[in-house]
């Protein structure tokens, strides 16, 4: 028999607020359902192809290649740059450690600078003083899927003859002025991670943004062979050319992300709804000094990724996440510092402090944001934000 609460004591059951939730959005089943059918699910077969023509037609790109994770793709950028140890990459340190650890991996240093307080992306007026001789590439990440200040990076890097990695793992669909992020740079990297906008499980794309990267991005995702070109009849049998790895996303994979990537602009819109929710309600307490709010977009449109708020200071935070925790909201931060980090400080270095970086590290707390998302869950999260600082 089970044991019941008095009456009065009962509380009402509540239904957790996830902080984030990865749902299919189209036609997932039917396309896992034909790839199981076809029989064939190692890579490069029909599906890859498809998502491979829609990142490059929706987002007028030149190459895309889909991959494991964004991180493999950022390795693959690595490999193409042909780092030597000691080579310097500068990289916000504000970031998800696979913006660093593909270039640790061919033994390149990152140099960590702070970022902007209004976008939490690069700051692009400290990357200058961050150039060294052995500096060889920079890394522009699209924090919260805002772009970065593509203009003045493109300038720079142009001036010092450097390489630009876009780490785009949260912008898919983002734009920076008419163009879309992930296609800017020589290289861009974007994830399908569970956790972004759109997913299938893990999964990445290299967006080749330079014609004569392609054949060598090719013979890299295969193991450093040249059966492309075999494959495509241009050679009699294929053999071991050049380092690579294997890079190639599982056919089952890439039905789910074509599915995911048909709905994508959808999706977009609902998290951009969303996020002008949070922010219009929570705008007054920003306006009495409680909270920050993420600066208005410089540069073009973000893809309501992440939305953010900046406390007073960490014990708020730690406060105002327990709170939300008993609402049955799951909040969350993010980034340790990499400079801050073990791996950090043994295989980088920060020349210049990075106050802003260390600030909003300590106080940035993100609030739920998936597609499925229902008005009524979202006034939840709104009126206990609004509660704590009542
Ligand atoms: C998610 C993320 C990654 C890693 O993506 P995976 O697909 O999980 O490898 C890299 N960089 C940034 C900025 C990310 O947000």
């Amino acid at each position: 028999m089970e044991e019941r609460l008095p009456r009065h004591s009962i509380v009402p059951k509540v239904d957790r607020i996830p902080f984030t939730l990865a749902t299919t959005v189209g036609r997932e089943r039917v396309y896992i359902e034909e790839a199981l059918s076809a029989g064939a699910l190692t890579g490069d077969g029909k599906f890859t192809g498809l998502c491979e023509r829609w990142l490059e037609r929706t987002l007028n790109a030149h190459r895309a290649i889909l991959t494991p994770s964004c991180t493999a793709a950022l390795e693959m950028a690595s490999l193409l740059l042909d780092l030597k140890p000691g080579d310097e990459v500068i990289m916000p340190s504000f970031t998800y450690v696979s913006t660093a650890n593909a270039f640790v991996l061919r033994g390149a240093v990152p140099v960590f600078v702070d970022v902007c307080a209004n976008t939490l992306n690069i700051d692009e007026t400290k990357i200058g003083a961050a150039i060294t001789p052995r500096t060889r590439a920079i890394v522009a990440v699209h924090y919260a899927g805002e772009p970065c200040a593509m203009d003045a990076i493109v300038d720079l890097a142009e001036d010092a003859k450097l390489a630009v990695i876009e780490d785009a793992a949260q912008g898919l669909l983002s734009s920076y002025r008419d163009r879309f992020v992930g296609t800017i740079a020589r290289f861009g990297c974007f994830s399908f991670h569970g956790t972004k906008n759109t997913t299938c499980g893990h999964g990445g794309a290299l967006m080749v943004n330079r014609p004569e990267d392609c054949a060598r991005a090719d013979v890299i995702r295969d193991r450093g062979t040249d059966r492309k070109k075999f494959l495509d009849g241009d050679v009699q049998k294929y053999s071991w050319v050049d380092v690579g790895s294997s890079y190639y996303m599982s056919e089952l994979s890439a039905a789910y992300l074509l599915a995911q990537l048909e709905q994508s602009r959808a999706v977009v819109l609902k998290r951009q709804n969303i996020c002008r929710a949070y922010r219009s309600a929570l705008e007054p307490l920003a306006a009495r000094g409680h909270v920050r709010l993420p600066g208005a977009e410089p540069f073009g449109s973000g893809n309501g990724h992440i939305f953010y708020l900046l406390t007073q200071d960490a014990d708020v935070r730690h406060k105002l996440l327990a709170h939300l925790g008993q609402h049955g909201i799951d909040a969350a931060f993010h980034y340790t510092p990499l400079h801050m980090t073990p791996a950090g400080q043994r295989f980088g270095r920060a020349p210049g402090s990075l106050p802003v970086t260390e600030d909003v590290s300590q106080t940035i707390l993100r609030l739920p944001v998936f597609a499925t998302m229902d008005r009524s869950q979202q006034e939840r999260v709104i009126d206990a934000v609004l509660g704590f600082y009542a």
